[in-house]
């Protein structure tokens, strides 16, 4: 059967000269980048090169760059950094719709550590309410954490704006960029920010690599204490070939970053309105217009995320329920509870990740599936009648 994988924010395909890239550095190419001998160096010069190509993608200098092994320890290195630079400060501040890595780290640093955390809320649109959070700023406030865009949503943060803020009061702003990468142009300069995590595999790189941009002349303590390697930011012998592959998926990020904003994001509000045309009760989750252009949260009143899914995975169509990270409990996603959003359209919740993979054809697919799937689900509902929600 062929797949319709249309969840791009939980992982993406791994891009075929991603591979290319890499292979040779699993095979004959093994020696260490850190070596002496020109066998090894020839490696190095390889991972230099894709500091030099993931430096690009976010307009940073190659020295910037360190390579972690996800996008979570990114994330957890970040905050831990950031802490260390100022132990005399006690206050943290993070949104409410943060990813695992951030959230799930603060409510550690209170419950643990005595860290005084700030969740700033959002809307119901998913907007942030900087009001608040420019209000919970002290003397005493360590870091501002901010996800670049959501990952359930695709809704975007006022990154630039925050990071001003936070440094013109001497506070250090990390952004977690995992679902911004490849989507969004992002310039480190221009945005301000001290601290900036990547994924490899949410833009067609393996699992298991990520990246942290750290600013130059920040003070930043190593996470993972050990060798010298990454400039003594990191210990570990590097894992050159994914290196390698990722250096390659954020050449072709940049490159198809006008394809992202063009065509995906086409067909995504293709999908979007053929939906809400076709399927009534039906609402997006989200500001519409600040959005990722890959990204649909769409709820459906009177049915389950679940069953839809399980349903659609009949047709070989793969999309999400909330994040994948919390598939697994009954609870709409954390974010969707943040947002407000009706209990009985966010249960009925699923998201649709595209890339530049998918096709119109396939949109089509998944709305001529949609259709009867939610017609059969909500004749079993017991909220739904004479053809609205009650
Ligand atoms: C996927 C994701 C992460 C985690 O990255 P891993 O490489 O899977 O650890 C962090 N933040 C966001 C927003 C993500 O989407």
């Amino acid at each position: 059967m062929n797949v319709i994988y249309t969840d791009n924010n939980a992982t993406t395909k791994v891009d075929d000269q991603v591979i290319e890239e890499m292979t040779p550095y699993f095979g004959e190419l093994y020696g260490n980048p850190s070596s002496m001998h020109t066998f090894g160096d020839n490696v190095g010069k390889k991972v230099k090169q894709a500091r030099q190509r993931v430096a690009n993608l976010i307009n940073a200098d190659p020295d910037e760059i360190v390579f972690t092994s996800c996008g979570t320890e990114s994330d957890n290195a970040a905050i831990h950094a950031a802490i260390n630079a100022f132990p005399e400060r006690k206050h943290i501040i993070t949104s409410t719709v943060e990813h695992p890595a951030i959230k799930n780290l603060y409510s550690h640093l209170a419950a643990k550590q005595g860290y005084e955390v700030t969740f700033v809320p959002v809307d119901r649109k998913g907007r942030l309410n900087t009001q608040l959070l420019y209000e919970s700023m002290s003397e005493n406030t360590a870091l501002i954490s901010l996800m670049w865009a959501n990952n359930e949503t695709g809704v975007i943060f006022p990154i630039e704006e925050v990071a001003k803020r936070a440094n013109e009061k001497g506070i250090l702003f990390h952004t977690d960029a995992v679902q911004a990468a490849g989507k969004l142009d992002i310039d480190v300069k221009k945005a301000g920010v001290d601290m900036l995590s990547l994924s490899g595999h949410k833009i067609h790189a393996p699992k298991g690599i990520g990246v942290l941009y750290v600013k130059k002349g920040f003070k930043f303590t190593p996470y993972l204490i050990g060798g010298h390697q990454e400039g003594g930011r990191r210990g570990g012998t590097e894992n050159t070939a994914f290196i390698i592959g990722l250096g390659k998926a954020c050449e072709l990020a940049r490159e198809n970053l006008s394809v992202m904003n063009s065509q995906v994001g086409e067909l995504r509000d293709y999908l979007q309105s053929r939906l809400l045309e076709k399927i009534a009760g039906t609402s997006v989750n989200g500001e519409l217009d600040n959005r990722l252009p890959n990204t649909l949260s769409i709820g459906f009143d009177a049915v389950e995320g679940e069953s839809i899914l399980l349903l659609l995975d009949r047709d070989g169509i793969c999309a999400s329920s909330g994040s994948a990270c919390t598939s697994g409990s009954l609870d709409p996603s954390h974010v969707l509870m943040a947002m407000e959003v009706p209990f009985k359209s966010a249960h009925g919740t699923i998201r649709f990740s595209l890339s530049h993979y998918n096709t119109k054809d396939e949109m089509d697919l998944i709305v001529k599936t949609m259709v009867p799937t939610i017609e059969k689900l909500r004749a079993m509902s017991p909220f739904w009648k004479d053809g609205k929600m009650i």
